[in-house]
């Protein structure tokens, strides 16, 4: 999804109705007042600047408001971004050690300790070089 004025026509009948919330800030439900539609939405709008948007049941809404349990789909940022770059869409940041690139580059670690400096350079779209600079 995306582009100019879309996001506001397919949105202009969403509320959201439940946040993640701690570490997950991308992560959120909407229900459509149309139709009564609940939607698991990530809002990725620090790097690829995207929405993912999974319908969900009226069973999956209840575990979610009771339990707190959430379809994995889109728990981790890494899971968010790979759905980014595999859109094709990738923005260039100006600042090599933008804040954005740099607070994604501590997220990403910290939900994948072990995750490589080359993974997060594909996730971000940078070099590998950059996402040295990143976590220096
Ligand atoms: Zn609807």
């Amino acid at each position: 999804m995306g582009g100019i004025g879309l996001d506001e026509l397919v949105f202009a009948s969403f509320r959201q109705t439940v946040r993640h919330g701690c570490d997950q800030w991308w992560l959120y439900v909407s229900t459509c007042l149309a139709c009564r539609q609940n939607w698991m939405i990530a809002q990725d709008d620090r790097i690829y600047d995207n929405y993912y948007l999974r319908r969900i049941s009226p069973a999956q809404l209840q575990e979610i408001e009771d339990f707190g349990l959430w379809p994995d789909e889109f728990l981790t940022y890494e899971q968010v971004l790979k759905l980014g770059k595999a859109t094709g869409d990738v923005w260039a940041f100006l600042e090599p050690r933008s804040p954005a690139l740099v607070t994604t580059a501590e997220d990403l670690r910290r939900e994948r300790p072990d995750i490589l400096v080359e993974e997060i350079a594909a996730l971000l779209s940078i070099t590998v070089q950059q996402a040295v600079g990143l976590l220096g």
